[in-house]
């Protein structure tokens, strides 16, 4: 493309003066130069219609830039028909012409032809006034090529990636689909065989058919824990899983909690401490996520701390956000293993403590932190015990 603004031109030097001028004459003649220096170095083309009514108007006079932009002799110009260089179909010049005869200027955008039929997209600003008994339209032509083809670079991106969208969100919600249809499938058993085993807890008297009973029951719950988390993972995985926050009150959810893991604690003998501030502003948390992360934190505590060990959950206030965690006195982890937790599926076998987890546990409770605006972290020494740490935003903003 051809850069119109780098190039000058110079009018022609002025011819010797054949009679003396007047001073007025002088300066006439010194402005009529001035604006023809500007209009031909203008930046944008210009062009200088004649408009008569009910003919099509004539060119009387173009700039340099015009010429150059179109390939045409600045000589050849005068003359020339709308149609000879503009692609607008006669309808529409007809009726922008008609809009700037009533509206007297105008601006919008159009396409002009060049003298080898290429098309130069270009922004028309226009105005109507006389000049002497004429009635004139100028028009002044900015090219706009290089917008244009920005604009259709964005636009083909746009379409691409709106494409690439569409079908990531077909694929997403058929796996969606499919998940929950396996999870159905696969929960639907295990209804009544939760009800049953619970109903036997009640109803039965002897130790060892209790005990058998109470294996049920638990071996049910678990699958079916696991089966929920599984089915959240695939959620989170899928950028689907969701989580709703409203005003929490924290303290006595932990009790409650620390109430429902006590007797799994107690078969290992281990103790369970809170540590928590007297005074809990509300939380804005997903309360049955909550759970469902304290859950996880305690179940780990518990099965990696070996038997009369402690575990303690905290909960203190910490700027705009409350800090809980859950300690144990438990295993700890080795820097190597401390480098992999949150990624999905590792699990650390250890003959002393064998793990019958999948390995998504923690991954999924920094997937449901991050949801509800925390985050989580921890400390671990091999041998040594753990401390999960994570946060939440207070419901009320405390400066
Ligand atoms: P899992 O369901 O297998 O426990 P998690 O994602 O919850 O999966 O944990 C991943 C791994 O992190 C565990 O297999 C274990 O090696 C380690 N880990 C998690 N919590 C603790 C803890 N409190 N003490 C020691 N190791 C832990």
């Amino acid at each position: 493309m051809v850069d119109i603004n780098k190039q000058r031109v110079d009018l022609p030097p002025e011819p010797a003066a054949c009679a003396p001028e007047t001073d007025e004459q002088r300066a006439l003649r010194q402005s009529e130069r001035k604006f023809r220096m500007l209009f031909h170095n203008a930046g944008d083309a210009i062009f200088l219609w004649e408009l008569r009514p009910g003919e099509p108007p004539v060119l009387i006079e173009a700039n340099e830039v015009a010429a150059r932009r179109l390939g045409y002799r600045l000589g050849d110009m005068p003359g020339m028909k709308l149609s000879d260089i503009t692609t607008a179909p006669p309808e529409e010049a007809a009726a922008t012409l008609a809009r700037l005869a009533r509206d007297k200027h105008g601006t919008f955008e159009s396409t002009l032809r060049t003298c080898e039929n290429a098309v130069v997209p270009v922004e028309i600003s226009s105005h109507i006034f006389n000049l002497g008994d004429q009635t004139v339209l100028l028009s002044v032509a900015r090219d706009i090529s290089r917008r244009k083809a920005e604009e259709l670079k964005l636009n083909e991106m746009y379409q691409r990636e709106k494409g690439l969208r569409e079908a990531l969100e077909a694929e997403i919600g058929k796996r969606v689909d499919f998940t929950r249809a396996l999870v159905h499938e696969l929960k639907t058993p295990l209804t009544p065989l939760i009800a049953s085993g619970e109903a036997l807890l009640e109803i039965l008297q002897d130790e060892d058919e209790l005990r058998l009973a109470g294996n049920i029951f638990r071996g049910a719950m678990n699958l079916e824990r696991r089966i929920n988390d599984l089915l959240d993972f695939a959620r989170g995985e899928m950028g689907v899983l969701k989580v709703r926050c409203q005003p929490v009150d924290i303290t006595p959810l932990l009790l409650d909690l620390a109430a429902e893991v006590s007797p799994q604690f107690d078969r290992k003998n281990q103790s369970l401490e809170l540590e928590i501030d007297d005074t809990i502003p509300l939380v804005l948390a997903d309360e049955d996520r909550l759970r469902q992360i304290l859950l996880n934190l305690l179940n780990n505590a518990g099965k990696f701390t070996p038997r009369g060990g402690e575990i303690t959950i905290g909960a203190h206030v910490d700027g705009k956000m409350l800090q809980l965690s859950v300690t144990d006195t438990g295993r700890g982890m080795s820097p190597e293993e401390q480098a992999h937790i949150f990624k999905p599926y590792y699990r650390v076998e250890d003959d002393a403590e064998p793990n019958d987890g999948m390995g998504i546990g923690l991954t999924l409770c920094k997937m449901l932190i991050n949801l509800q605006g925390g985050e989580i972290w921890f400390q671990s020494e091999k041998g040594r015990g753990s401390t999960f740490f994570f946060t939440l935003p207070l419901a009320v903003n405390r400066e």
